[in-house]
């Protein structure tokens, strides 16, 4: 038996004395000794705050994806360490594969959301300015940068890796330090991640601390600049969502509880149809995998009342194939619950079941186990002949339990998985769009996430029980009303947004963004001839003019084949009440203007990938004359890569100094010969000097 450490304030920290003794969930032996005796929670908090705070706010959000990439591919790396270890909390392999591959995915999933969606900068400006004063001269912008504090997540037992995980990459990627306290039943399988990755040495000192064991007094020390994330029991939540650290100092709460989740048999799913089929499937996988120790579960099988009978017998029978015995065993398809403590509770639970529910199968072979020192259970299905009743609706059986019920129509099948006052997850299985709208949109309001299926998605969908890093988790009532993941959406939650107000030069100077109105560098030649460090924000060019001909139109037209009427029919442009005459087509117009604005010549200027918020303010007419304006608005070094991508902000105005075309030039700009992987002989000075 180990005696697990916490890692606080740079070391490793061994308990004074006592602890809880956690047993194998299969022989039921001791496993760990988990105590948090003798740590210093004011201590802790400080060091994140002090020491892991300022280095990762200091770092771009491009340099913590890097350390989340360099963490994810470590953790793959050493991954059949923990799942040797992972046997002993009860998982199969698909389910530790879950729970270990699963979360080092977290992180890399992270690291690319972060390199490709967030800036290469600090700060993260959110959205277009607003211009608050007539002539521009007063504008604002919105940003948002990591709050000071620490995250401290709380862990529910049953991922005590990819919950770990899910909850750091964030973190990490928003800048804000954490530590992590894992439920004490699978403490040991955190502990060895983290062991993991602080022998890696990729995170920065104070990035990352652990608590196995109690808290203590540590939420005495957080307020409005640190974040609880919390997954676990309903009644813990409502604990701890009352401590004065978030009613009275206004810490960020954030809570993933008990759900009671639902799956919909579509009313014209008829037995045999592939969505019955595909129903059946994963009713039986979700009350399996993980032993149905899972948040994401279904808990509720719902089917129109006339395919009651069919489904219950379909669903029994899948469940009587099902492989119970030792997780280590490869033929093995369920292993065992956590501990003999939580099989007594799912037990309990489905005592209370009872009362509303009749059994339909609870019974099962326990292949080469100690079914009794193990923490065993048969995979149960209940069925309820009173769907009204709300007892099924808000009893939770934390284990491989489920509760197949009728609904009468589509309205009822929505009422009754409303009675489970807020859900993670629901699945609809139906063929028909118009259906899949109704129950879809009834239920949204009481699910975070909705999983519709139907053949076409047999072999692509990523199933009803899998929290996806780019997709939300969580869930609205009883679920917690939190919500984690989600892409970019989780990282926002650890941020502050801050609405920043002044001149358009004073805007630049704070995002790095070249704000609407602010002083244009006209002077430092073509800025298509410079090197990505050469270029400044703000740098631009004023093009030359060049006037709009029929010609041109009618040329583009021939060419492209647009003819549209606007463009080629006098008579009907001229009718026409937002044109009143031919005019130039959108696209001509950003072809002239690149015509203006490009240097021809090999130079830094690698691509043009792409255009963002193009808009056309104003038609161009035959006999118009067009300039652009220019100017380097935004830059993201790719690093490694040789080169930086520059957005650029494009005006084209017409002779009365009207903008007609509107829009973000994006470009790949290389760097100088040597830096930053850029090649060390180049065709190109690109020297500003
Ligand atoms: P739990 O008893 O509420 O424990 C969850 C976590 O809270 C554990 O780390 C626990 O630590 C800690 N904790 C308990 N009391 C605390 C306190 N007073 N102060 C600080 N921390 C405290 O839940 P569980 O039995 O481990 O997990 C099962 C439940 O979690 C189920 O109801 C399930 O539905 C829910 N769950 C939800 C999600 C989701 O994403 N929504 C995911 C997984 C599980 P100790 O272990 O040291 O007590």
């Amino acid at each position: 038996m180990r005696t697990l450490e916490s890692f606080v304030q740079g070391s490793w920290h061994s308990p004074e004395a006592g602890g809880v003794v956690t047993n194998h969930a299969v022989t039921g032996d001791p496993v760990a000794s988990v105590s948090s005796n003798g740590i210093d929670f004011a201590a802790t908090t400080r060091y994140a705050r002090d020491v892991g705070g300022p280095t990762l706010r200091a770092m771009t959000f491009h340099e913590r994806a890097s350390l989340l990439k360099a963490l994810g591919q470590h953790l793959f790396a050493e991954k059949e360490m923990l799942y040797d270890l992972s046997t002993a909390t009860g998982a199969t392999r698909a389910d530790s594969w879950i729970d270990i591959e699963g979360g080092a995915g977290v992180l890399l999933s992270y690291a690319s959301k972060g390199r490709r969606e967030l800036p290469n900068s600090t700060v993260l400006v959110d959205g277009e300015p607003e211009i608050l004063a007539r002539d521009g001269s007063f504008i604002a912008a919105h940003i948002a940068t990591p709050l000071n504090g620490v995250a401290v997540q709380v862990n529910a037992f049953n991922f005590p890796c990819w919950g770990a995980l899910e909850k750091l990459a964030p973190a990490l990627l928003a800048g804000v330090p954490a530590i992590i306290k894992p439920a004490t039943q699978t403490a040991f399988l955190t502990e060895a991640m983290v062991r993991l990755i602080v022998e890696s040495g990729i995170l920065p000192d104070g990035a990352l601390q652990l608590v196995c064991g109690g808290l203590g007094d540590l939420f005495d020390h957080l307020g409005g600049q640190d974040l609880i994330g919390f997954t676990g029991s309903a009644a813990t939540a409502a604990l701890l969502r009352a401590h004065p650290a978030v009613v009275e100092r206004s810490a960020r709460f954030n809570a993933e509880a008990d759900s009671l989740n639902a799956a919909i048999l579509g009313s014209e799913s008829e037995p045999g149809s592939p969505e019955f089929d595909l129903f059946v499937r994963e009713v039986v996988a979700e009350m399996t995998v993980k032993a149905g120790q899972k948040c994401t579960s279904i808990r509720r099988a719902m089917v129109p009342k006339q395919h009651l009978e069919a489904a219950t017998d379909a669903v029994a029978t899948a469940l009587g194939e099902v492989r119970v015995g030792d997780p280590a065993d490869p033929e093995t398809s369920m292993g065992a619950l956590v501990s003999t403590a939580q099989r007594a509770e799912v037990l309990d639970a489905i005592t209370a079941l009872s009362g509303s529910t009749d059994v339909v199968i609870d019974s099962c072979v326990f292949h080469d186990v100690d079914a009794e020192r193990g923490a065993f259970l048969a995979p149960t299905l209940l069925r309820s002949n009173n769907p009204a009743d709300p007892n099924v609706h808000t009893t939770e059986a934390f284990g491989p339990v489920s509760t197949i019920m009728g609904y009468t129509d589509p309205a009822d099948a929505i009422s009754l998985t409303a009675l489970g006052g807020g859900s993670l997850v629901a699945s609809i299985y139906t063929a028909d769009p118009v259906e899949a709208h109704v129950l879809a949109t009834g239920i949204a309001a009481h699910h975070g996430r909705i999983h519709v299926v139907d053949a076409s998605v047999a072999d692509s969908s990523t199933g009803h029980g899998s929290p996806l890093p780019s997709l939300v988790h969580g869930g609205p009532g009883r679920a917690g009303g939190g919500e984690e993941m989600g892409g970019l959406r989780g990282v926002r939650h650890h941020l502050q947004t801050t609405a920043v107000q002044g001149s358009p030069d004073m805007l630049t100077a704070v995002t790095g963004e070249w704000m609407p109105g602010s002083t244009r560098d006209l002077d430092s030649g073509h800025p298509f001839k410079l090197n990505f460090e050469n270029l400044d924000i703000g740098t631009a060019i004023q093009t030359d003019s060049r006037t709009v001909t029929l010609d041109d139109i009618v040329n583009f037209a021939e060419s492209t084949g647009d003819h549209f009427y606007a463009h080629m029919d006098e008579e009907a442009a001229a009718a026409s009440p937002i044109f009143g005459g031919r005019v130039a087509h959108g696209y001509l117009v950003l072809s002239l203007a690149a015509g203006l604005f490009v240097w021809p010549d090999p130079g830094p200027v690698l691509a043009n990938y792409g255009i963002d918020r193009c808009r056309f303010a104003k038609p161009t007419y035959p006999g118009d004359t067009l300039t652009v304006f220019l100017t380097c608005k935004r830059k993201t070094l790719r690093a490694g890569t040789g080169y930086g991508e520059v957005a650029w902000d494009a005006q084209v105005l017409n002779q009365d100094k009207d903008v007609v075309a509107a829009y973000d030039v994006l470009t790949m700009v290389a760097n100088q010969p040597g830096v930053n992987g850029a090649p060390d002989e180049s065709t190109e000075s690109g020297g500003k000097a």
